[in-house]
């Protein structure tokens, strides 16, 4: 491990796979290094998105849904998505024919390794676990340690249990996800239940928190449990397989972290979105832009940070951290006040002026209001 690479990507998960296919989608020629020591639970995760009918993964995904819905106790709301499909994509699958491609490449290098050290300078240092290289663009996934530190920003966290569930009789509509079910909820949270049925006896259950603090495991699986006898009705199931995570939802500037030619990418760039907690879909979109920045020579971070769609995050997030309990109420207006598919288009951060102050009014509450002002001054 001696050598010099122009771009060396630092971690192979979302971000670092989609740079990757990026790149290779572009055809460029620079030498490449992709450094990972594929020990983090990368390859655990089911990553769902939604996009406009086809799209360029859809050899890889697992599952997809035309319709949906939004629950709460005294409403049923109906999602018909189309143009657009909510698909899932295995992370292993989609890692995997990453490193499939890049292997036929020979200016691609793909080391298994733990990062330890980049240096600053023109030529950075790379120090891993088993030796040094040195890279003239770094692309690097971790999270700086000052955002675990950080107490200034506005972060929530979303954590979630959730199993994929067998059955012995036909119990799920597999044509039909739930994006949201509010029915049961741990209460003073913004809580809820997020179903993906595979098939008419299979579904991933999943309880879900936007909220401060993480709960422990029993926690949980007394909500699973719950949800499964009283809504699903279901008192005979197999757990096949358990899916759980924390994602950060979060104002805090990540952006901090870049340096001349060293650019973080992923969660540790902000490339999840603060409101959703959603970064498959953006991260496709940033890796896109971030390649043809560094194709035609501009910087690094050109065109990659909305400060319009970064507000309306931090407004989001300042309402659902302010009052936690009531964020069933916030989503409600949303799902209730505008098409799925307007909804889809804030989200993708797609809108126009006029469409946010359409999705933004109905929504406003003291709370808004005072996280707007909040946020302005
Ligand atoms: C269970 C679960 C389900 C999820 N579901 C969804 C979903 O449905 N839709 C969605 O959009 N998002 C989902 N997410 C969020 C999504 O997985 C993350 O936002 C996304 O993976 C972040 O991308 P990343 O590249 O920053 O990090 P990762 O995908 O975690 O990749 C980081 C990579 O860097 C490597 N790495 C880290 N440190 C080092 C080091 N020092 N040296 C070498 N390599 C290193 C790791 O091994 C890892 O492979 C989910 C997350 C979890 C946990």
């Amino acid at each position: 491990m001696d050598s010099h690479y122009d771009i060396a990507i630092i971690g192979m998960g979302c971000a670092g796979s989609h740079i990757v296919q990026e790149l290779l989608r572009r055809k460029v020629h620079l030498n490449i290094l992709i450094i990972d020591d594929f020990k983090a639970a990368s390859l655990d995760k089911t990553w769902s998105f939604w996009e406009k009918g086809k799209g360029k993964w859809d050899h890889l995904i697992s599952h997809s849904w035309k319709k949906g819905s939004y629950i709460m106790p005294h409403d049923f709301i109906g999602l018909d998505i189309d143009p657009y499909v909510y698909k899932t994509i295995e992370s292993r699958d989609f890692i995997a024919f990453a490193k499939a491609e890049l292997q036929q490449k020979p200016n691609f290098t793909l080391i298994e390794d733990k990062v330890q050290s980049v240096s600053s300078g023109d030529i950075k240092k790379i120090v891993c676990e088993q030796g040094t290289v040195t890279a003239s663009v770094v692309l690097d996934s971790r999270i700086d340690p000052k955002f675990f530190q950080d107490t200034k920003a506005t972060t929530l966290q979303q954590h979630f249990k959730g199993w994929v569930i067998k059955t012995q009789q036909p119990t799920f509509d597999p044509e039909v996800f739930t994006m949201m079910d509010y029915r049961l909820r741990d209460a003073g949270t913004t809580s809820f239940t997020y179903v993906l049925p595979y098939s008419t006896t299979q579904a991933l259950v999943e309880f879900t928190y936007f909220s401060k603090d993480v709960v422990s495991d029993a926690t949980y699986e007394k909500y699973l449990q719950e949800y499964i006898t009283k809504y699903l009705h279901l008192t005979q199931y197999s757990i096949e397989k358990t899916e759980q995570g924390i994602i950060p939802m979060t104002s805090y500037k990540f952006e901090q972290h870049h340096r001349k030619n060293h650019l973080k990418i992923g969660t540790a760039g902000g490339w999840v979105k603060p409101s959703t907690g959603y970064s498959f879909k953006m991260s496709e979109k940033k890796a896109a832009q971030l390649v043809d920045n560094m194709l035609s020579k501009r910087e690094l971070t050109h065109g990659m940070i909305s400060k319009k769609f970064g507000f309306y995050d931090d407004i989001m997030l300042d309402v659902l951290h302010g009052d936690n309990g009531r964020g069933h109420e916030v989503f409600h207006t949303l799902y209730k006040k505008n098409k799925i598919q307007t909804i889809f288009r804030f989200l993708d951060q797609e809108t126009s002026l006029s469409q946010e102050l359409g999705i933004m009014l109905p929504m406003t509450s003291a709370a808004f209001l005072s996280a707007f002002f909040k946020k302005l001054f």
